[in-house]
């Protein structure tokens, strides 16, 4: 009985299927299955006190310069990629690869796709001069078209009469500083006319350990951008690393205007590539909310079994401070949304704290934030 039955089923099914497939025999077959489906992989990075984290992409390149995309197209990527705010950032002068009397409007074709999906759009422009100064990314303008000016101290200046936040961008670029990253006496006068809010960390694929001295000792705040001109999956290797490169914003809303304020008070990090810079007081509240560790599940034969989780797309490198006893790993990876268990030499009746460097946080050119795994 059982056996016919699901004879039956079979041929049921069968004869349904090949109903289905033969219902149209003429004329246009749309499969509409072969597209693919479009969805954001947000990404998770915890926000802290106060303030929401918000990732945000400020550099990026279209057909509007020397980019390959249409603005839309920077909007699409920036939602499928989990972001909350992007700047399109064409460069401001002629350029080769720019269409004779093109205006500066990428800004205005992409700001309909970008209320629909709820990405923040900052109008903004990159001003290219060769080194010195270099390049110079001005968000929050009104007007980018009025910043290209011959004397690269009149677009900034203009760029700031805007309102506008500068960036000095990629400033150890290989091509503009082959030998060393220079801080020159131009951008020494800019900094010192308060023109110049930012700089980048990291561009592209490279980061300046200048840079984060720099920031740090002369209070910019601290960016990293993708610098994007082809599509963005084209480019890099998403497999190995999902996250884009970030500036994370620490701001009281989800707004524009709050993403301004933060910056302007200096309240941001850059996330590249498993790397994460910042300031110390940002980095420990990001770091404490993603990664916890719990009290042990299981002792056996002289061990204790606990769990280390990490709730946040950035993987985290821990690397012990000094040896020890506990037999705990010397280095350790854990990753991305990842729980490992570590198992220690149990201490009788007494918790017991190790410290570790988190290798690939950085907090100054060679400072690292220390973790504290309390085993008990
Ligand atoms: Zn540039
Ligand atoms: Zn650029």
């Amino acid at each position: 009985m059982k056996g016919k039955s699901f004879t039956f089923l079979v041929l049921f099914c069968y004869a349904s299927l090949s109903a289905g497939l033969n219902a149209q025999r003429s004329g246009t077959i749309v499969m509409e299955d072969v597209e693919r489906a479009h969805f954001r992989k947000e990404i998770l990075i915890p926000d802290i006190a106060g303030y929401l984290t918000l990732k945000c992409d400020f550099h990026m390149h279209t057909v509007f310069s020397d980019g390959n995309v249409w603005p839309t197209v920077r909007v699409d990527e920036a939602w499928e990629d989990g972001l909350d705010a992007i700047s399109i950032t064409d460069h401001i002068e002629g350029h080769p690869k720019k269409l004779p009397g093109q205006k500066h409007n990428g800004y205005e074709i992409a700001l309909p796709s970008a209320q629909m999906r709820d990405i923040i759009l900052i109008k903004g422009g990159e001003i290219s001069r060769n080194m010195p100064p270099g390049h110079f990314n001005a968000l929050f303008v009104s007007d980018v078209n009025a910043l290209d000016l011959p004397d690269y101290m009149d677009a900034l200046g203009e760029a700031v009469r805007q309102g506008g936040f500068v960036i000095w961008n990629h400033p150890g670029w290989r091509r503009q500083q082959p030998d060393t990253t220079k801080w020159m006496p131009e951008h020494e006068d800019i900094y010192r006319k308060g023109w110049m809010h930012g700089i980048e960390v990291f561009n592209e694929k490279e980061w300046y350990p200048e840079a984060v001295q720099w920031a740090l000792e002369k209070d910019l705040a601290i960016t990293g951008h993708s610098d994007i001109h082809e599509s963005y999956n084209y480019k890099y290797n998403t497999d190995l690393y999902p996250v884009r490169p970030l500036t994370l914003v620490f701001a009281r809303e989800r707004s524009e205007a709050s993403i301004k304020e933060a910056m302007f008070a200096r309240r941001t990090a850059t996330l590249f590539f498993n790397r994460l810079v910042g300031k110390k007081e940002f980095i420990d509240p990001l770091v404490s909310q993603s990664v916890k560790v719990e009290p042990s599940h299981f002792s056996h034969e002289g061990y204790l079994y606990f769990n280390i989780r990490n709730s946040s797309d950035i993987e985290f490198t821990f690397l012990k401070e000094s040896a020890d006893s506990s037999e705990l790993p010397a280095r350790f990876v854990l990753p991305r949304r990842g729980t490992l268990v570590l198992r220690a030499k149990q201490v009788k009746g007494k918790a017991q704290n190790y410290l570790y460097r988190l290798e690939n946080v950085l907090t100054g050119v060679e400072e690292h934030p220390v973790f504290m795994i309390r085993v008990q």
